[in-house]
């Protein structure tokens, strides 16, 4: 029986009951669903991230000198987040996609835990781009961490490209750098078509990744949000989950 002295139960079966009245449910999550699996927010103040200012793409493009801290920096926290592995959170959305309601998760994150879980890679669309792998700047081609750090430990310079000798970055989108398109379109389409728009773990502050839950709104989606923290789109939600992110989520493992 439900209990509704527990106003969080309460939130979670409210929850419940609006994702199984869903057709098609859009997830978009932020750093809050991989917190729990060891990874900080890069934007709270004690995040490893914020002790240097970010490394602009003009300067990346244009410094070999900025290119080297780039990578400096990667592979100190790469060692860092070795370890992170999948969240209850990230099981739930897992769960969610392979019930059928959910076609994909947007996603906020670069840690590649959403592939870890299970997740195929039409099922996550990475607004940011992905810290797990690097990629020419030139021609796409992608090649593994490992084999660039192989050869920048041992030269002291990134390697260039295999194919184009062009400059290799971690596919991540970095400050200055444009949008990828092709995740914005499909990232849209799933924002359209949906009736569910469930954000897991953003305080959606970050643009343009923040504008998504209220183009769901406008096309007639139903708003939710779970979040440790308020937001600033809390007032245009259905329905608020000011809470841990894992204890909100672990409820919905199949
Ligand atoms: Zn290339």
């Amino acid at each position: 029986m439900r209990d509704m002295t527990d106003p969080l139960a309460a939130s979670i079966a409210t929850l419940r009951e609006m994702i199984q009245a869903s057709r098609v449910v859009a997830g978009f999550t932020g750093a809050g669903i991989s917190t729990e699996s060891g990874v900080p927010d890069f934007r709270s103040p004690n995040s490893p991230w914020m002790r240097h200012k970010p490394i602009p793409f003009e300067s990346f493009l244009h410094s070999p000198e900025a290119r080297r801290e780039a990578w400096r920096r990667k592979f100190i926290m790469d060692d860092l987040y070795r370890d992170a592995r999948p969240s209850r959170g990230h099981l739930a959305v897992a769960s969610l996609i392979a019930s059928g309601r959910m076609p994909a998760v947007i996603t906020q994150n670069i840690d590649g835990l959403h592939q870890a879980s299970g997740l195929g890679e039409n099922e996550v669309i990475e607004l940011h781009g992905n810290g797990t792998y690097a990629k020419c700047l030139s021609c796409g081609r992608r090649h593994e961490l490992d084999w660039v750090r192989l050869r920048f430990e041992a030269s002291g310079e990134p390697p260039e490209c295999e194919a184009c000798g062009g400059i290799l970055k971690s596919a991540t989108i970095s400050f200055g750098q444009a949008m990828p398109e092709e995740p914005m379109r499909v990232a849209q389409k799933l924002a359209a078509r949906c009736d569910l728009f469930l954000v897991i773990g953003s305080s959606l502050v970050v643009y343009p990744a923040a504008a998504f839950p209220l183009f769901a709104k406008e096309n007639g989606a139903r708003l939710v949000i779970v979040n440790r923290e308020p937001t600033p789109l809390d007032g245009a939600a259905d329905l608020v989950i000011h809470a841990e992110i894992g204890c909100v989520l672990s409820q919905f493992l199949l």
